[in-house]
């Protein structure tokens, strides 16, 4: 695109051909390079052209709407539309007039008109839609933007109609014009409007709007809106105007660049109404003929749209790929920012509104959520005040999108727990560059829940180790009876409860008889499984409540809680008996002789200290070792 306008237009003018508005028009532009020009001036002006006045009133009423009330006259137009619109409307008004048929074969003059001016009428009502301000100019844009091929057909008849070959696209014609002229039929429309006073962001949108993946206007900006806006018109052109069975490619085309500018299905059903009935008026008011236009029908099997186009980002190989929940009604908006999301590498479940959004939640954990704002049953705002009161929910990325990005929404989307707000129509460098502020989030909370996760489990480990070793600490490794310290802490709970009330507490001491002796007959092996014996027989026959404990070589010492010392004294009774029966044989055959003393004391009322207790079992199991073993002392 780095023709110079200026030549490529003194290159067409030689011809003398040049598609140029004639008469008045032609006066309207040269009274706008004079510097002094009033709005009086061009009213005078057209005036003089009864007929053309006639036309520009009824084309501002039509561009007014019924915003207004409606103009009469020509300085009524002028006032409501503005020097620069009006001087536009007369000058497309004229073109359209005078250039209706010609000389190149190929060329469908009508088609191309009935073209410009859907494109012009449905451009108008999306800027309307949009509140793009301009609408009367870009209704004009519509009209006059594709002049350039206008222009060849009549300065090249032959070769352009030559280059015009059945099916040829866009892309294709332009390559051919530039191998043939030296220029492109969007190149001379840029330099045409240029050359009748349009403004430089004109005559840009005009070169660019049939391709505006090559523009390189700013995405989110005004222009780049404006831009979007005159080439959905133009698709929504082509699909009125194709053939039957060529018709779903458009339409999908439509679909698609609906979707990048926002535009909801709803949306774009009421402005096709509306621009078919306001097309009628136009070919009325411009007195081309009749123009039928089929219905265009947006079929559910176009759900999914085809992923023409490039990924409009660069994957990194930072980039880390999430669980992903889109909630969007709109089905082609939908479809769009799936595609994005999928081809970015993200794992990406659809919700159409906020209801089926938290079911989808439980069952997929998504990492990141992003709702429409607007959206039946449920909206993204009231989906995120659910999903911040659901606890496993809490720590989800959210974003709302939002066609009403103003101030006070966005506080709102906030206050109701989302992450971030983002403007539709959703640019996609913005989009991405927000999705990796989420990644970054995310990613930060799933190593921290890794993290919370590797510490559970080691304190799950230490504190499973740490009551081993405690059991371990408070166990006889031998005999596998609580140990001495245990026994002691345990005497002293049951000595604290009986402090409170009137229970009562006895003990025994116990020694194993002349185990000396069975260390030396039977050696020191066979004393330790008669330890175990022992210690195993006490545990059996003990009353359950009574804890048996060893309390050091040969000795084991017995708690009795609520046992009064009649009762201690039967149950030492059962346990020496059982010890007495034990038969336990030597490797060598012989009996090893077992039998224990024991020595009981019951808590007194006055008793001072625990280990009064314990002592006194002690000094009586002395004394049963005194009177002959083999038996139980109480009162010694
Ligand atoms: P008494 O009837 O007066 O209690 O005589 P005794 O031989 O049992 O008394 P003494 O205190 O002289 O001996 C206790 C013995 O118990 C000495 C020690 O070798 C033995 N013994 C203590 N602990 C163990 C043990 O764990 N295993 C073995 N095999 N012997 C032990
Ligand atoms: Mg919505
Ligand atoms: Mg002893
Ligand atoms: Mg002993």
């Amino acid at each position: 695109m780095s023709s110079d306008p200026k030549k490529i237009l003194d290159k067409l003018k030689i011809s003398g051909h040049l598609p140029t508005p004639k008469g008045v028009a032609l006066q309207v532009i040269e009274l706008t390079r004079q510097d002094s020009a009033t709005n009086h001036d061009l009213v005078r002006l057209i005036g003089a052209d009864p007929a053309l006045s006639q036309r520009v009133v009824k084309a501002a009423n039509a561009l007014l709407g019924k915003v207004s009330r409606p103009v009469v006259t020509i300085h009524d137009a002028v006032t409501v539309l503005g020097m620069r619109a009006l001087r536009q409307l007369v000058l497309g008004i004229a073109l359209v007039a005078d250039y209706r048929h010609g000389p190149c074969t190929r060329f469908d003059y009508t088609h191309f008109w009935y073209h410009s001016l859907l494109t012009a009428v449905a451009a108008r009502l999306l800027a309307q839609q949009a509140r793009l301000m301009a609408a009367e100019e870009i209704f004009v844009l519509g009209l006059l933007g594709q002049i350039g091929q206008l222009a060849l057909a009549t300065v090249y008849p032959q070769a352009f109609s030559d280059l015009l070959q059945a099916g040829i696209d866009e892309q294709q014609l332009r390559a051919g014009e530039r191998a043939q002229f030296g220029f492109d039929h969007a190149e001379v429309s840029a330099a045409m409007l240029a050359d009748m006073h349009f403004p430089v962001m004109f005559q840009q949108l005009a070169r660019d709007y049939r391709t505006p993946q090559a523009s390189e206007t700013a995405e989110g900006t005004r222009e780049w809106q404006l831009l979007r806006t005159l080439n959905l018109a133009a698709l929504l052109a082509d699909a009125w105007l194709a053939d039957d069975a060529e018709r779903p490619r458009p339409i999908r085309a439509v679909r698609r660049a609906a979707a990048e500018l926002a535009v909801e299905e709803g949306a774009l059903l009421e402005l096709v109404a509306v621009c078919k009935n306001d097309v009628q008026q136009w070919v009325g008011l411009l007195g081309m003929g009749s123009l039928h236009l089929p219905d265009l029908v947006f079929a559910p099997a176009e759900e999914t749209l085809p992923p023409d186009g490039d990924l409009p980002y660069t994957l990194s190989p930072h980039d880390y790929k999430m669980r992903v929940l889109l909630v969007e009604d709109d089905r082609a908006m939908r479809a769009l920012v799936e595609h994005w999301l999928t081809a970015a590498g993200h794992r990406v479940s659809v919700a159409q509104d906020g209801a089926e959004a938290l079911k989808m939640a439980e069952l997929h954990r998504p990492q990141v959520v992003i709702a429409d704002w607007n959206m039946p049953q449920m909206d993204g705002v009231a989906l995120c005040r659910e999903l911040r009161r659901l606890p496993q929910q809490r720590h989800v990325y959210l974003i709302v999108m939002t066609a009403a990005y103003t101030p006070d929404k966005q506080v709102e989307a906030f206050e109701a727990g989302s992450d971030d707000c983002l403007a539709k129509p959703l640019t996609p460098k913005l989009f991405f560059a927000r999705l990796r502020a989420a990644q970054r989030v995310v990613q930060l909370q799933e190593e921290l829940a890794f993290d919370r996760e590797q510490l559970v489990r080691f304190s799950g480990e230490l504190s499973a180790a740490n009551k081993r070793l405690q059991q371990q600490a408070l166990t006889d490794a031998l005999t596998g009876l609580p140990n001495r310290r245990f026994a002691m802490d345990r005497l002293e709970q049951e000595w604290a409860l009986t402090r409170r009330g009137d229970r009562a507490l006895s003990c025994m001491m116990i020694d194993i008889d002349h185990f000396k002796s069975v260390n030396d007959r039977f050696g020191h092996q066979v004393g330790d499984e008669a330890l175990k014996q022992v210690a195993e027989t006490l545990r059996k026959t003990a009353r359950a409540q009574d804890v048996v404990c060893r309390h050091g070589g040969e000795e084991f010492l017995v708690i009795c809680p609520d046992a009064v010392a009649a009762a201690a004294c039967q149950a030492a009774e059962r346990m020496r008996l059982a010890v007495e029966s034990l038969r336990m044989a030597a490797p060598d055959g012989q009996r090893v002789p077992l039998t224990i003393s024991i020595g009981v004391a019951e808590k007194s009322g006055q008793a001072a200290a625990m280990h009064e207790l314990v002592n006194r079992a002690d000094d009586n199991l002395y004394a049963a070792k005194n009177q002959g073993r083999n038996r139980i002392v109480l009162n010694s």
